[in-house]
């Protein structure tokens, strides 16, 4: 049997990669998927019948377009937009927008499939989507991103609204770029909607959204050490990015009684021994948000090592919390994690781990939480601040988290329930993916062939 799903896998991914030519990260996302729920698809053959994996591979539209803008010197710059809105069998498209030279049409398109099963598994109804551009917001001036986001809001103000696409931030985009593009579909349209998520507290955004991605995946790796016996007390966490998720990681961590000992950007990581606690978390976020500086700086301030051009992963630790981008672990990070005595991996950004570094983390059977299910705290705290903007009443602090837990405690009985071997080993990946494949693929066959 597992001959033939091999073979059927393996034609099924020729043929995608036959029709989405050089687009590695996305045929990356789509064989993890595929492989995982193949023998599900089997054993339902509704969803063989309905075409559901063809389908749900193919995105519903793609929209790409040219973003001109005036740069300080009064230049013309030129960059590329995108929006990939790929699923909405169960709620408006859903997801975030990434600035960053590295965007391509297949990174966005591994962002918008991923994007869909952690949405289902959020159990709020939001499809998947996202989108961005090749621009490069470092460097450039407060006045120069805005022009960028004005021209790139522009254009997509007509594929986006609160009913039908529902934007929000990811790499190169916090609170200063969803002002920035909030202002001007409000602007064009003239309505005050909850169109974009990641919105300013005075201005319809939800508290805790900044939080909800690293306390989110921080939350998922206490549900799984659980499954143990045990907790994140005096737990040493090696965390990678110095971004909204590795800064709100970092927080929860502290709160939860553990120690961050590495923090990184795209030029090299820290390690300090001594922990990240919150009066240096504090430098880091005036360092990163505001002085938009970079992470060797934290090591000329606290005397700690500070290596270049590296990730953070052959330093000890009990659990590892991805939170930059994706392929940072490869296969030898992987296997340095595991001699080291990982017992964890949390998932905080999205595919963070290459194929062959979760074939040593499965091997080892360590407990390893895929992005899709430990960062979905993010996504799943737009989808209170669109509750929130609905009602047009916010909730509190207390409230936000309590939610937030409770649907990372959700999520990771789902990944237990269709997940756990007969052995007692959880494999969170195939839990992740048929957890999240059913809802979106019974609600596909009960729309039709749309
Ligand atoms: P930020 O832009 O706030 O931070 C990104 C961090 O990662 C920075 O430290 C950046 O360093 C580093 N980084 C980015 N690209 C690279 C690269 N190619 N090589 C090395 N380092 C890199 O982004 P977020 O914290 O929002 O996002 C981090 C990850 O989490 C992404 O994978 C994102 O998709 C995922 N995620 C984010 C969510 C959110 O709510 N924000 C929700 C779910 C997932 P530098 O400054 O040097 O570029």
């Amino acid at each position: 049997m597992e001959n033939v799903l091999d073979v059927k896998v393996g034609v099924f991914m020729s043929k995608l990669i036959a029709k989405n030519p050089g687009e590695s990260e996305f045929h990356q996302a789509a064989k993890e998927v595929v492989e995982s729920i193949m023998p599900f698809v089997e054993e339902n053959p509704k969803y063989k019948h309905a075409r559901i994996l063809e389908r749900i591979t193919e995105p519903e539209r793609v929209i790409m377009f040219r973003v001109p803008w005036l740069d300080d010197k009064g230049e013309i710059q030129v960059n590329r937009g995108f929006r990939i809105e790929m699923n909405s069998a169960i709620g408006p498209y859903k997801g975030g927008l990434r600035f960053h030279p590295t965007v391509n049409l297949g990174i966005l398109k591994f962002l918008a499939f991923e994007q869909v099963f952690k949405n289902s598994l959020t159990t709020l109804p939001m499809g998947g989507g996202k989108g961005g551009s090749d621009f490069d917001p470092k460097g450039k001036s407060d006045n120069e991103v805005m022009r960028f986001c004005q021209s790139f809001m522009n254009e997509l103000y007509r594929h986006i609204g609160g009913d039908t696409d529902i934007p929000a931030g990811d790499i190169g985009v916090g609170g200063r770029e969803i002002g920035f593009l909030f202002g001007q579909y409000k602007k064009i349209k003239n309505e005050f909607t909850g169109v974009l998520t990641g919105k300013g507290l005075e201005w319809g955004g939800s508290l805790i959204r900044p939080e909800a991605t690293g306390y989110g995946a921080v939350y998922f790796a206490e549900e799984m050490i659980k499954t143990k016996g045990d907790d994140l007390k005096g737990k040493i966490a090696a965390v990678s990015g110095s971004g909204n998720v590795a800064q709100y990681s970092v927080e929860k961590i502290n709160q939860l009684g553990g120690k961050a000992v590495t923090l990184s950007d795209s030029g090299g990581y820290i390690y300090d021994p001594d922990g990240i606690d919150n009066e240096k978390l504090a430098y880091v976020m005036e360092l990163k948000n505001i002085k938009r500086g970079r992470i060797k700086e934290y090591a000329d301030k606290y005397k700690v090592k500070y290596v270049e051009g590296e990730r953070p992963w052959k330093e000890k630790c009990d659990i590892a919390l991805p939170s930059a981008t994706q392929n940072e672990i490869n296969e030898e990070d992987a296997e340095a994690l595991v001699k080291n005595g990982c017992v964890a991996v949390s998932e905080g950004a999205n595919m963070p781990s290459t194929p062959e570094a979760v074939e040593v983390f499965l091997k080892a059977k360590i407990l390893f939480g895929p992005g899709k299910a430990a960062n979905a705290g993010g996504v799943a705290v737009s989808g209170l601040e669109m509750t929130q903007n609905s009602m047009r009443l916010p909730w509190s602090r207390e409230e936000v988290d309590n939610r937030l837990r409770m649907i990372m405690t959700n999520i990771h009985e789902t990944c237990v329930k269709y997940g756990k071997d007969k052995s007692g080993f959880i494999n969170y990946v195939i839990g992740a993916n048929i957890g999240g494949f059913i809802k979106v693929a019974d609600a596909m066959i009960a729309q039709g062939v749309v």
